[in-house]
C-alpha cells in the first residue's frame, strides 16, 4: 500500500488502551496496525484492534442525520440540526418547568472521549442543576471505584503497567485478560516465559483461557471471593507473611479485618468456597512470599451485590503486606472501556464530582459551581444506571438522554429496560450506529461522529491520557458528540458553552485540576501531541508524569493513612436457587466481540471465533438435564428467557453455567439476550448490578 499519511491514536475498545497507527493511503483506504512507539503495546494488537480499519470505513450502519418522531406513533423523519436541537431543548424546558430539574437525566458511556464526558457533567450538575447522570461504566466498575475511596481515599490506581515486568506474583481475580484485555495479558505471559519464578493465582469459578498461565487455579464456587481473600489474609496473619512495619506506619484498622479474617477457619472457608485447604495455602504461600505481588481484577469482582466488600478484602491483602507504592506491586483494577478511567476523573457518574472533588463536600461543590459560574450542586447523589430506568418506569424521570451505549442489550433485565423506554416521555439517542438497539426507542437520534472522525483524550487503567486526533470527515451530517453538547446547553440559554473545539473543553477542564491529586494543568494537547501519553498528575509544564502513586506512603485519606476495611458480608447474597431455578448463571466476554456488537459485529472474520451466543455447561449437568453438544435449550431465569446452543465442557462447575452478554436481537428475536435474565439487584454502596450471580432452569427446546 502506498501510505499517504500516518496518524498515532488509541485504540477504541478496551481499557488496556494499546497505541495504533492509522495509514491512509493515496486513495483514502485505510490500514492499522500496532504503533511500535506506544510504551503500552509495543506494536502488539490484538484481533479487535487489528481490524479496527474496517470498522472505520464501513459506514454502512451509520446514523447520517438527525430524525425526529413528533409522537411515538409516528416514524421518526430527517430533519436539520436546527430543528432537532431547538426541539430537544424545547421538550426539557417544558419537562423541567413542570417537573423540576431532576426528571430529566442522562445516560453516557465509558467510550466517550474526556472532553464530552466532561461537558456532559458540565452541563447536567452545574446547569440543569440535576446530578442525573450516569454511565455504561456504573455497570463495569463503579464497585472498583468505592473500593479504592474506602482504601486509599480517592479513586486513585496506584500501578503502573510497567510494573508487570517487575512482578514475581500476580492475583488474577475474576477476570480472563487473555481474551478481554489481550495485550496486557501478552506482556504477563511473556514475562512469565522470560522468568519461570514468577507464579500466577487465577481465580475463576470457570477455567479461562488466562489459566493456561495459572500456578493455582482456585476455582470457587460463585460469590465466595470474600471468604477466600480472607481466608488468605487469615493464613498470611497466622504465618506472619506480613509487613508489621508498613502495617503499624502507613494504615489503619488492622485490627477489625484480622477480626472478620479470623471469623471462619480455614476448613469452613475452603468448604464454603469448595476447594481445598491446601489451595488456600498454596496461594498465601506465595502472595506470603513474594518480592512484588500484583492483584488484578474486573468484572467478576465488581459485578456484584458485594462488589465493594469483594473490592475491599482484596485491597486487605496488597496492605497486609505491604505491596503497594513500591516497584512491582499494587492493587490494579482493568477497566473495560477505553475511557472508563476519563470519566471517573470528569466526575462522569451520578455520584462523583468532576476532578476528584467529593459531592458531599460543600466545599468542592462550591468550588466547582463558582468555576463554571452555574447553578448550586446538589449534594445527594443523582440516579444511578439502573435507578434512571426503575424512574422511567415508575415515570418520575420523564426525559433520558443516551450517548453512545445500548442499554437494550447491556443493562439487567432488559425486558425491563424496553418498557422503562416505551414509558418515557421523551428519549434523546446520540449514537454512531442504526445497529444499537436502543436506537428503536428515540423520539430523537443525533449522528454522532466516530473513532477517528473526531480529536480529544482518553485515559487507559494506568491513568495514561493520550490524544486521539482527527484522521476522517464524518459521514453524512454526523458531528463530534461535544459539539451536539454545546450546542445543545446554548440552546438551553445556558452561558459557558461558547466553545470553538474540543481543545478549548479540554483546557477548561486541565484548569479545573489544579490543585487536586488528579492535577495535568500540566498538560497541553500540544504536549500530547509532541510528546506522547502521561500518567497523572502531571502538575507543571516539566512534569514528566506519575507512573506510580503512593511512594511516599502518603495516602489521601484524612489521616494519610491506608484504611483496612472489614467486608460487611461474606457471601453474595443475590436471588437464591431453588428447586424450580437450580443453576448459576454468569454472563460475560468472549475473544472477538465488543460489548453488544455494535462495531465488532460488522467485521466477518471477528465472528469467526464465536459466531453464535452459546451456554456453557457441565458435563454432569448435561448429562442431567438430556442435552448435548450443539442442542438448543430454552434457558429461563424469574424474568425472562432465552434460547441458545449448549456448549458442553468440563472448564465450568456443575450447578453453575456460562452465557456470553454481546448478542441482542438475533434473526429479529430477543432469544439470544443474556439480559433477558439477569437481575437488577445491586451493590448498596456502589450500586453495579450482579451480571455474575442469577438463578436459571435448562430445558431441552422441543420444537412445537
Ligand atoms: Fe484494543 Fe484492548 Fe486489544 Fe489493545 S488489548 S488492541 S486496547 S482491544
Amino acid at each position: 500500500m502506498q501510505r499517504k499519511e500516518s496518524h498515532n491514536t488509541i485504540c477504541s475498545y478496551c481499557g488496556v488502551g494499546c497505541g495504533i497507527t492509522v495509514n491512509k493511503d493515496s486513495k483514502g483506504v485505510l490500514s492499522v496496525e500496532g504503533d511500535k512507539t506506544y510504551p503500552v503495546n509495543r506494536g502488539m494488537l490484538c484481533s479487535k484492534g487489528k481490524n479496527l480499519n474496517y470498522v472505520a470505513q464501513d459506514t454502512s450502519d451509520r446514523i447520517l442525520f438527525p430524525q425526529m418522531r413528533w409522537s411515538r406513533n409516528h416514524p421518526l423523519q430527517k430533519v436539520g440540526w436546527d430543528t432537532a436541537l431547538k426541539r430537544a431543548a424545547a421538550v426539557f424546558r417544558s419537562i423541567i418547568e413542570n417537573h423540576g430539574p431532576d426528571s430529566v437525566g442522562f445516560y453516557v458511556s465509558g467510550q466517550c472521549l474526556t472532553e464530552e464526558y466532561y461537558l456532559a457533567n458540565k452541563l447536567t450538575k452545574g446547569f440543569i442543576g440535576t446530578n442525573n447522570i450516569d454511565t455504561n461504566s456504573r455497570l463495569c466498575m463503579s464497585s472498583a471505584v468505592v473500593g479504592y475511596k474506602k482504601t486509599l481515599g480517592e479513586d486513585a490506581v496506584p500501578i503502573a503497567y510497567a510494573d508487570i515486568e517487575l512482578a514475581d506474583c500476580f492475583l488474577i481475580a475474576g477476570a480472563n485478560p487473555a481474551w478481554c484485555h489481550p495485550i496486557l495479558f501478552r506482556r504477563i505471559e511473556k514475562h512469565k516465559e522470560q522468568n519461570p519464578d514468577v507464579k500466577i493465582i487465577v481465580v475463576d469459578p470457570r477455567k479461562t483461557q488466562t489459566c493456561a498461565l495459572a500456578d493455582i487455579h482456585l476455582q470457587i464456587l460463585p460469590g465466595t471471593d470474600v471468604i477466600l481473600f480472607n481466608a488468605i489474609a487469615r493464613r498470611l496473619i497466622e504465618r506472619k507473611k506480613i509487613d508489621f512495619a508498613f502495617i503499624k506506619r502507613y494504615t489503619s484498622n488492622f485490627e477489625a479485618c484480622k477480626k472478620r479474617a479470623f471469623e471462619l477457619s480455614l476448613n469452613e472457608a475452603a468448604k464454603k468456597c469448595g476447594i481445598s485447604v491446601d489451595e488456600i495455602k498454596a496461594a498465601a504461600g506465595v502472595i506470603g512470599n513474594a518480592k512484588g505481588f500484583i492483584s488484578m481484577w474486573t468484572m467478576g469482582l465488581n459485578q456484584s451485590v458485594i462488589g465493594v466488600d469483594k473490592n475491599v478484602s482484596l485491597l486487605n491483602l496488597s496492605l497486609l503486606t505491604g505491596q503497594i507504592g513500591k516497584p512491582g506491586s499494587g492493587p490494579f483494577s482493568l477497566t473495560g472501556q477505553p475511557n472508563a478511567m476519563g470519566g471517573r476523573e470528569v466526575g462522569g457518574m451520578a455520584s462523583l464530582l468532576a476532578t476528584h472533588r467529593d459531592l458531599g463536600n460543600d466545599r468542592h461543590r462550591k468550588e466547582v459551581q463558582e468555576f463554571w459560574g452555574g447553578k448550586p450542586i446538589k449534594k445527594e447523589a443523582g440516579l444511578t444506571a439502573t435507578e434512571m430506568f426503575d424512574a422511567l418506569e415508575n415515570g418520575s424521570l420523564k426525559a433520558v438522554w443516551i450517548i453512545c451505549t445500548n442499554p437494550v442489550v447491556s443493562m439487567p433485565n432488559s425486558n425491563k429496560i424496553e418498557a422503562a423506554l416505551r414509558k418515557a416521555n421523551f428519549v434523546v439517542v446520540q449514537d454512531i450506529s442504526h445497529k444499537s438497539e436502543t436506537t428503536d426507542f428515540a423520539d430523537l437520534l443525533l449522528p454522532a461522529a466516530a473513532w477517528l472522525e473526531k480529536e480529544g483524550t482518553m485515559t487507559n487503567s494506568e491513568r495514561r491520557i493520550s490524544y486521539l486526533p482527527k484522521v476522517l470527515d464524518p459521514p453524512g451530517e454526523a458531528v463530534p458528540d461535544v459539539e451536539i453538547l454545546w450546542r445543545f446547553a446554548r440552546e438551553m440559554g445556558y452561558p459557558g458553552f461558547d466553545y470553538n473545539n474540543a481543545g478549548e473543553v479540554y483546557d477548561e477542564y486541565c484548569l479545573m485540576t489544579k490543585g487536586t491529586n488528579i492535577d495535568i494543568s500540566g498538560l497541553s494537547y500540544e504536549r500530547l501531541k509532541k510528546e506522547g501519553s502521561f500518567q497523572w498528575p502531571v502538575p507543571h509544564k516539566t512534569h514528566p508524569g506519575t507512573p506510580r502513586l503512593f511512594q511516599d506512603k502518603q495516602y489521601y485519606t484524612v489521616d494519610n493513612k491506608a484504611h483496612f476495611n472489614a467486608p460487611a458480608k461474606l457471601e453474595n447474597q443475590s436471588e437464591r436457587t431453588s428447586e424450580e431455578y437450580p443453576l448459576i448463571l454468569n454472563t460475560g466476554r468472549v475473544r472477538d466481540q465488543w460489548h453488544t456488537r455494535t462495531k465488532t459485529g460488522k467485521v466477518k472474520r471477528l465472528s469467526t471465533h464465536i459466531p453464535e451466543p452459546f451456554l456453557e455447561m457441565n458435563k454432569v449437568d448435561a448429562l442431567l438435564y438430556g442435552l448435548k453438544e450443539g442442542d438448543l435449550a430454552n434457558v429461563t431465569s424469574r424474568r425472562g428467557s432465552v434460547r441458545v446452543k449448549v456448549k458442553i465442557s468440563f472448564d465450568i462447575r456443575e450447578n453453575v453455567v456460562f452465557l456470553p452478554m454481546h448478542w441482542g436481537k438475533l434473526l429479529n428475536k430477543d432469544f439470544s439476550r443474556a439480559n433477558n435474565l439477569t437481575s437488577e439487584l445491586i451493590d448498596p454502596i456502589s450500586k453495579e448490578p450482579d451480571f455474575k450471580y442469577c438463578a436459571v432452569r435448562v430445558e431441552k427446546y422441543q420444537k412445537p
